[in-house]
């Protein structure tokens, strides 16, 4: 008998047929908790994103895998997948340019105010020659401070160092010899790097360590002309002392591409503030990357499946057994 798996996001159709070589696929509303819940009682494997697969969800089932076309796997309790010999599979690499490409379009829109100065052309201000009430910031040079320098981070180093020729601190829990090497990246303490940059840009995996990690605190110790980037997981930042801090000016601006609550409220008092460029988290939101994403998401599941995937796994443990 054909395995079945559960599609909760809607996938190329070249993936969909390559799926259905292998398995039975059932398409079901991702927002739809109770259709995604009844649709995984009789399966063996799932394939989607941006969803909480729960606990819950899975009891009662015999699915053996779950594959999230992402890097990102916060939307899942791995610990208790893992107790389940349930395999976990990602998808990092493939998507760590065009999501670094989006964070350095947030460095550049921010410093150079290019989203509120088309809105100011295309409101009719412009007049005559500008002066300096529209002038931004210099982005090359300048000190960039990446909290989280991984995969993504890395990337963004080396644009920032090789491309715009800037300084580059970071953090991590362990060094990053390729980025030191290559990039001169340097790994500070978190206090010096929100002392010293004119960019902070928050590049973690969201777990229990790093949400809010960057709260009222850290603005007080950023630079008065700081930008804070953040492309990595909403709840990375304590979005009210974000909101608080833009306001009272402790620090200068920030590019979003995620937030506490997606969709964000029409009515966040972010999305009134020229010095905030917000984006509906494109990260990754090219058509060849996410392309490559399903593509690669679906040849993990078949291979977790059939028991030979080894590579892009988060719950390695599960093999062990
Ligand atoms: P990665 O290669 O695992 O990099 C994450 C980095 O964060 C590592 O260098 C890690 O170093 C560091 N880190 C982890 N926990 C930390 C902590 N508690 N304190 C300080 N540093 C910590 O992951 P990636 O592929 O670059 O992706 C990073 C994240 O970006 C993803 O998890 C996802 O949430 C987000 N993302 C967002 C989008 C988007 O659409 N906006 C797209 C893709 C990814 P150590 O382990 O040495 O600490």
């Amino acid at each position: 008998m054909k395995q079945k798996i559960v599609a909760y996001k809607a996938l190329p159709d070249d993936v969909t047929a390559y799926l259905r070589e292998h398995a039975e696929v059932e398409f079901v509303d991702g927002n739809n908790a109770e259709a995604l819940a009844a649709a995984l009682k009789d399966a063996d494997g799932a394939i989607g994103a941006s969803v909480k697969v729960t606990p819950a969800m899975l009891d009662g089932t015999r699915i053996k895998a779950l594959s999230t076309i992402s890097v990102g796997f916060d939307q899942f309790d791995v610990a208790d997948l893992t107790r389940r010999g349930i395999v976990l599979a990602h998808t990092p690499d493939v998507l760590t340019e065009s999501t670094a490409d989006t964070v350095f379009s947030l460095i550049l829109a921010s410093a150079r105010r290019v989203v509120e100065l088309v809105d100011w052309v295309k409101a009719g201000h412009w007049k005559g020659s500008i002066g300096a009430p529209q002038f931004g910031v210099d982005v090359q040079g300048k000190t960039l401070g990446i909290v989280g320098l991984g995969r993504i981070g890395g990337a963004v180093a080396r644009r920032a160092a090789l491309g715009f020729n800037m300084n580059v601190l970071y953090t991590n829990r362990s060094p990053n010899e390729t980025a030191e090497r290559e990039y001169g990246a340097r790994r500070v303490e978190l206090d010096t790097l929100l002392a010293e940059s004119d960019f902070v840009c928050l590049q973690v995996p969201l777990t229990d360590a790093t949400r809010h990690m960057i709260g009222a605190e850290q603005f007080r110790k950023m630079k008065k002309s700081a930008i804070l980037i953040n492309a990595s997981r909403g709840a990375t930042v304590d979005e009210p002392a974000l909101i608080a801090a833009l306001e009272a000016g402790t620090i200068h601006g920030a590019g979003l591409d995620v937030f506490d609550q997606e969709p964000i409220d029409p009515a966040s008092p972010l999305l009134r503030m020229p010095n905030v460029v917000a984006l509906p988290h494109i990260g990754s939101a090219t058509h060849e990357t996410r392309h490559a994403m399903a593509r690669n998401a679906a040849e993990n599941l078949v291979g977790a499946l059939a028991g030979t995937l080894r590579n892009n796994i988060v719950n390695r443990e599960v093999l062990a057994r």
